[in-house]
């Protein structure tokens, strides 16, 4: 472990736990109950805390190669992502789920420019994400599109789930399609009925 971690450690001890003592012994007593299932990138450089400033307790997280949902698991051995949807949904009882994509991923370009050397895990994995490629030219411009096409299919997919559908349809569940943009450090959000992805803006007198 790299001494920059260890000393992350000991600054958070000191620092924000320190701070926030009091808040962490509730967690603790009262237990967990985020209202939000987040599902995005392993990517390092999307950290879903930093991008939403929610605190511990808020956001129950799956980040995976992609952020990708792959079809219900029907049995046959343990599955990561089902079980991390019926822990939120079912158990937790989240009121909405953000699909959070983002600018630059490498699952999406990989669907232009497959990776040398890649495994057959990632390569199924990757082909995921494949009815969103863009016939034609790769250019930055196709990859962002294919990004987002990438969330919107997710959403989709996230919908096959019985639980999850059950629930939207009842209206106690709401799913948020989102795209960061990492170089302007903005999020655009999908309207569902547009099929498009909005900037967000901040509410004004928010900081
Ligand atoms: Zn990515």
């Amino acid at each position: 472990m790299t001494d920059e971690l260890l000393d992350g450690l000991g600054n958070f001890r000191s620092g924000y736990f320190a701070e926030h003592r009091e808040e962490y012994r509730d967690l603790v007593s009262d237990g967990q109950h985020p209202r939000t299932f987040f599902v995005g990138c392993s990517d390092s450089r999307v950290s879903p805390q930093l991008l939403t400033g929610a605190a511990p307790g808020e956001l129950f997280v799956l980040r995976n190669v992609g952020n990708l949902i792959p079809p219900p698991h029907k049995g046959g051995g343990p599955h990561g992502v089902s079980a991390a949807i019926e822990y939120a949904v079912d158990l937790l009882e989240v009121e909405e789920i953000i699909v959070c994509g983002h600018s630059h991923c490498g699952a999406v370009r990989a669907l232009y420019d497959p990776p040398d050397g890649a495994s057959q895990n990632l390569r199924e994995w990757l082909e995921l994400a494949g009815p969103a490629r863009i016939p034609g030219p790769c250019t930055e411009a196709t990859l962002r599109e294919t990004e987002r096409r990438s969330v919107q299919l997710q959403l989709q997919r996230l919908l096959e789930f019985p639980n999850v559908r059950r629930r939207v349809d009842a209206g106690s569940l709401e799913l948020q399609g989102w795209h960061y943009v990492i170089e302007k450090g903005e999020v655009h959000i999908l309207n569902v009925s547009t099929g498009d992805f909005v900037p967000h803006r901040p509410r004004v007198g928010v900081r």
